[in-house]
């Protein structure tokens, strides 16, 4: 009586839990970080929880067909929603009508051939194997690709590896003592369901506040940075100075003010559009050429700065003089192929400051200095001196 009021219970979770993830999918417009697909699980495993309460004590017939089925392929739903939540374009219909014919064709197999017994033993198995694969992949998640998620692989790997430890003792009861150890009103199957209701009320709202964590992290990211050239705003530049000189051990930074040249005829000529691939086009070469670390921004119009952390003076003007050179000689991409363009850029360069408080004056110094190198033919690198920070 109890595990079928928790089991009861949990198809009401699931079911509910179903209608929230599709309602959020729907709300993140384009990437959905594959809500619809958990929705999808979570509605395979109410289902066949729902076949179980009406079918009664494990038998053979069409409903216990299904109901096998259907609780197989709800994990393997999770993991197709899973792999979508990290970006993996995974088709999801396909393999799981393909995983549903074969698991059914086995399950008819394996009745025929081997008995009832084992056609219960067959879905403890599986569902054994599958939890120990989805706790594998989540600790190599946490590990690999998504150490920014390492506490909660860690608690998906627990939870999941609990379910796959009572599946696999489930193969083992039923293979030592019979279909005995499927009666609903056994000990084992209490434990059983209520742990499996416990996942219920844990796992969806774990997954929701992924995707609240996912949200989160792209609108910081996108606040940090310059729409039309990907690189890092003054905002996102300030949050990376700050983040440098948080260390005890960061040495100076230098600044290099990046203008292009003439960039208003750019756009008379060629038009607007044009103009947005030069200042894309300049921006590649700024992150192309920076050392790893060195934080590049657009300040605003045509103007950028870099700023070079862990360096001294001359590999500072080495680097201006490296940059300037770079876009002299390439060439835009993205235009007419018979009709190159090029441009040109002044750089001034700062000297050395210590404090993010200090970015204003040495913005100073690298305008006086860009300022000099304009009014002296552009295209060059000045050094920025003291007095030209008012
Ligand atoms: P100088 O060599 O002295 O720097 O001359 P300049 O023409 O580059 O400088 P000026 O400040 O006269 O012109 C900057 C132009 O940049 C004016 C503005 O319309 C254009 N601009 C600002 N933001 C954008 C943008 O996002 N896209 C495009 N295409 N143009 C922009
Ligand atoms: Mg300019
Ligand atoms: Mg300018």
């Amino acid at each position: 009586m109890i595990t079928t009021v928790v089991l009861g219970m949990l198809c009401v979770h699931l079911l509910c839990f179903c209608v929230m993830f599709l309602l959020i999918s729907r709300r993140l417009s384009g990437k959905k970080w594959g809500m619809e697909v958990f929705a999808l699980g979570n509605l395979l495993l109410g289902l066949a929880y729902i076949l179980q309460l009406l079918g009664g004590p494990a038998n053979w017939g069409l409903l216990s067909v299904i109901n096998h089925t259907l609780t197989l392929c709800a994990p393997a739903a999770y993991v197709l929603g899973a792999l979508r939540f990290f970006d993996q374009p995974t088709p999801v219909w396909r393999p799981l009508f393909a995983l549903a014919g074969t698991y059914t064709a086995m399950q008819v197999l394996v009745y025929w051939v081997l008995g009832a017994e084992a056609r219960h033993a067959l879905l403890a198995g599986s569902c054994a194997l599958l939890f120990l694969a989805m706790t594998v992949a989540a600790l190599y998640a946490g590990r690999t690709f998504a150490k920014d998620l390492r506490v909660e692989m860690w608690v998906f790997a627990i939870l999941i590896g609990g379910i796959c430890i009572l599946n696999a003792a489930k193969l083992l009861l039923i293979l030592y003592g019979g279909m005995a150890a499927l009666d609903m009103n056994s000990g084992f199957q209490r434990t059983f369901y209520i742990y499996m209701s416990f996942l219920g009320t844990v796992l969806p709202p774990s997954a929701v506040w992924l995707i609240l964590r996912r949200l989160t992290d792209e609108l910081r990211a996108m606040a940090a940075r310059d729409p039309l050239t990907r690189l890092l705003n003054r905002r996102g530049l300030m949050d990376g100075l700050d983040a440098h000189f948080r260390s005890r051990t960061a040495r100076p930074a230098y600044l290099l003010v990046v203008d292009v040249d003439l960039f208003k005829r750019i756009n008379d000529t060629y038009g607007h559009n044009v103009g947005d691939l030069v200042l894309r086009h300049v921006a590649d070469v700024l992150s192309a050429n920076a050392r790893q670390g060195d934080l590049t921004c657009r300040l605003g119009g045509e103007e950028f700065a870099v700023i070079c952390l862990d360096t001294d003076r001359d590999g500072a003007l080495q680097l201006a003089e490296r940059i300037r050179a770079a876009i002299e000689l390439s060439e835009v991409s993205g235009v007419s192929p018979d009709r190159p363009i090029r441009c040109t850029v002044t750089i001034g360069v700062s000297g050395d400051f210590a404090s993010t408080q200090a970015l204003d004056a040495s913005m100073q110094q690298a305008d006086g200095a860009l300022y000099r190198g304009k009014t002296s033919g552009r295209n060059r690198v000045e050094w920025g001196s003291a007095q030209e920070a008012r």
